[in-house]
């Protein structure tokens, strides 16, 4: 039985979800507090399958929640739940470690949905079910849903959430995993902004787009040797970006 997290001071939300996710076959949990999520979380290493987290806490909001758990190593799923007509939140909630969102008021019925994507994701990431590092491609046509990818020395494990160079594995967060997914499947291409919100994001509300540019920071410093000068991921201005598997290739 999956074990869910719901950080919510909305009592009454809070119970309504409760008393659902149980019905699906859930064991859920409530607190009202993201201090008591964190305390449970991190401090007493409770273990759970996913969390829903709400943003707008009394006291340590949803992105510190999220944020803490991911600068303490801890991936477990977060769903977070964001105020209607906020999508700077979403793109906040995704740079400081989130998986997925969804704006309130929600349907149950898609939060369920929600709900389960993630975990079914991770539990494919934990299974192991992931091609390993000997079924590498390098076609960018060719990357299955969970495959990987690997170029110029560098492997990305889309399944694992992993960016393996060398000796060392970075850790990437479902959103930093997704946008690299997109761009690699677009091998060559340019890719704008907005399609980047849209696709991999979901948003398309008119969106301040400079969170994009953050994630695309964070990335260079994954992916390129010198990220000042990047040569994978090339910033086309006015426009959106460009990744290239082979530089020399241009
Ligand atoms: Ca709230």
């Amino acid at each position: 039985m999956s074990r869910v997290l719901v950080v919510e001071d909305e009592a009454h939300l809070a119970q309504g979800l409760r008393f659902n996710l149980e019905a699906e076959g859930y064991a859920a949990e409530v607190v009202g507090n993201g201090e008591a999520a964190t305390d449970r979380l991190l401090e007493k290493k409770e273990s759970f399958d996913a969390v829903v987290l709400d943003i707008m806490l009394p006291g340590k909001d949803g992105f510190s929640v999220v944020s803490e758990l991911r600068a303490a190593r801890n991936y477990v799923p977060v769903l977070m739940l964001t105020a209607m007509g906020r999508p700077e939140d979403v793109l906040k909630g995704f740079a400081a470690g989130a998986d997925d969102y969804l704006a309130k008021p929600f349907d149950l019925s898609i939060l369920l949905a929600r709900l389960q994507g993630l975990l079914r994701r991770s539990q494919w990431t934990r299974g192991g079910q992931a091609p390993g590092p000997g079924e590498a491609r390098t076609d960018a046509g060719a990357i299955g849903d969970f495959g990987t990818f690997s170029f110029c020395g560098k492997t990305i494990d889309f399944g694992a959430l992993e960016l393996r160079s060398g000796e060392s594995t970075i850790h990437l967060t479902l959103m930093e995993s997704e946008l690299l997914r997109h761009l690699v499947r677009n091998d060559g291409r340019i890719v704008s902004r907005k399609q980047i919100l849209e696709e991999v994001w979901g948003l398309h509300e008119d969106t301040d787009t400079r969170a994009i540019d953050n994630f695309v920071v964070r990335l260079r410093r994954y992916i390129e040797d010198d990220p000042a000068n990047p040569r994978h991921l090339l910033t086309v201005r006015g426009v959106g970006y460009r990744f290239l598997a082979n530089p020399e290739r241009e």
